[in-house]
């Protein structure tokens, strides 16, 4: 196997420059680049990456290699696969029977059908398609702020809109149930939480609408990963069932083994969903969604379309995401992860004994977030802080990222292979930088 050798025309200093100019004429204005001294990449390797100034970058942020960059064994089967077949999707072929089998048999047994897309946004829109067909109804309830993509109807579900504010008649959006910072944050949060579902959907029914959905990204990453109550998702789903509506469980973020202690978010909330969607892990960087349900909802689906999707489930595609499959269970990345998330978190909160900017540290395997605060009574957010933070980071060698709704929560989801070395180099990075920053940024 070879790989391309750094990028010889882009050399450090003045042509960080060039290039991004180059990108913005050539792309226009509407991409966003990641630190305020955007990093140009030109190799990776598990969990490090090669800058073309030669410089060696953690990375800590990325969920797409999911079972790290440039794994030889995706590699492998991707080129395998690539020159011996890849077509569209209407001959019939092995690969993606060989893969939905092994896909299925990490769901239970209720859900048995698995339909491929390319992209995550494709997943949520074919799910909400499906679930519209299903119940005869339109409408779609959502949390605010998470992100379930870039079409438009996946759209109109993401962002920053409050609940009630203006936004299409048939979507509504509930508060995100947050124990650390939400309104609610006592013993009966979760049915405090749950009841905003039951008003959003009499809303929706006097806008005209009936509930086709509930969709939840299951650990609502764009939220910040907040600690959930353990019994808001059951409360949530008797307002649901009650109302007809179906439950489309976003494991864009979670799946694949991320969170350590179970291969799905959905299985931490304790609901079994009727629609999951799946995207970015699944291929490790190569193009591959999905959605998983019973067949008598694919059922429904078929009766008002047929359904065709040119890339999604090709041969490349699927030999790639068996390769994920093969990968994870061999490797036993997903207890990995969970080995790693314990002594990174154990590690933050020795860091916040005495860094008082740091107000939370939660997560689970291979996903944490730190939540900064200017002052820990209040629990202010300290995004000014987080910013500098992150680009500090980067300028250390370490990537990472903030989320929530105020830009304050570090996110750390590194590739599955992040080890004890990865995350020592992280902590001790860190320390450094938290010595610098001051809570106000
Ligand atoms: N759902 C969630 C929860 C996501 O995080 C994302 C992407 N960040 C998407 C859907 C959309 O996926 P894609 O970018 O592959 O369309």
């Amino acid at each position: 196997m070879t790989f391309s050798e750094p990028d010889q025309r882009f050399k450090p200093g003045a042509t960080l420059e060039a290039l991004l100019q180059r990108r913005n004429r050539l792309l226009g204005p509407a991409y966003r680049l990641f630190y305020d001294r955007p990093v140009h990449i030109v190799e990776g390797r598990g969990a490090w990456l090669t800058g073309a100034d030669g410089n060696r970058y953690l990375d800590a942020y990325n969920n797409v290699p999911h079972v790290g960059h440039c794994h030889p064994r995706v590699v492998e089967a991707i080129c395998t696969q690539a020159t011996t077949l890849n077509t569209h999707t209407r001959y019939l072929h092995e690969q993606v029977l060989d893969y939905a089998e092994r896909l299925l048999d990490r769901f239970p047994a209720a859900l048995d059908v698995a339909m491929f897309a390319c992209t995550g946004s494709e997943a949520n829109e074919l799910a909400l398609r499906m679930a519209r067909a299903a119940t005869g109804a339109f409408g779609i309830i959502a949390v605010e702020h998470a992100y379930h993509g870039n079409s438009q109807a996946t759209a109109e579900l993401s962002g920053v809109r409050a609940a009630g504010a203006d936004g299409p008649a048939h979507v509504a959006l509930v508060p995100c149930p947050d124990a650390f910072r939400g309104a609610h944050r006592g013993p009966d949060a979760g049915a405090r939480y749950a009841e905003t579902v039951g008003r959003a959907i009499d809303e929706l029914k006097a806008r005209g609408h009936a509930p086709a959905a509930f969709i939840i990204d299951t650990v609502l990453a764009s939220n910040g990963l907040p600690r959930i109550p353990g019994d808001w998702l059951a409360g949530i789903m008797k307002h649901v069932r009650d109302a007809g509506a179906l439950f489309i469980a976003d494991e864009v973020q979670p799946g694949f083994g991320r969170m350590g202690s179970h291969f799905w978010g959905w299985q931490m909330l304790g609901v079994e969903p009727d629609i999951v969607t799946l995207g970015k892990p699944m291929g490790n960087g190569h193009p591959i969604s999905g959605v998983v349900t019973r067949a008598e909802l694919a059922g429904a689906f078929q009766k008002t379309s047929n359904y065709f999707n040119t890339f999604g489930g090709n041969p490349v595609s699927c030999a790639a995401a068996m390769a994920v499959l093969d990968v994870l269970d061999e490797e036993q990345l997903p207890q990995r992860a969970l080995a790693t998330g314990k002594h990174l978190r154990a590690g933050l909160r020795a860091l916040a004994e005495t860094h008082t900017i740091m107000g939370d540290v939660r997560g689970s395997g291979g996903f944490t977030a730190v939540d900064l605060v200017t002052d820990r009574e209040t629990r202010e957010p300290a995004a000014a802080a987080a910013a500098r933070i992150v680009n500090a980071m980067r300028e250390r060698g370490v990537l990472l990222g903030s989320s929530g709704p105020f830009g304050n929560v570090l996110k750390i989801r590194s590739p599955l292979v992040f080890d004890l070395p990865e995350a020592d180099f992280l902590l001790e990075r860190l320390a450094d930088v938290l010595g610098e920053v001051s809570p106000e940024g």
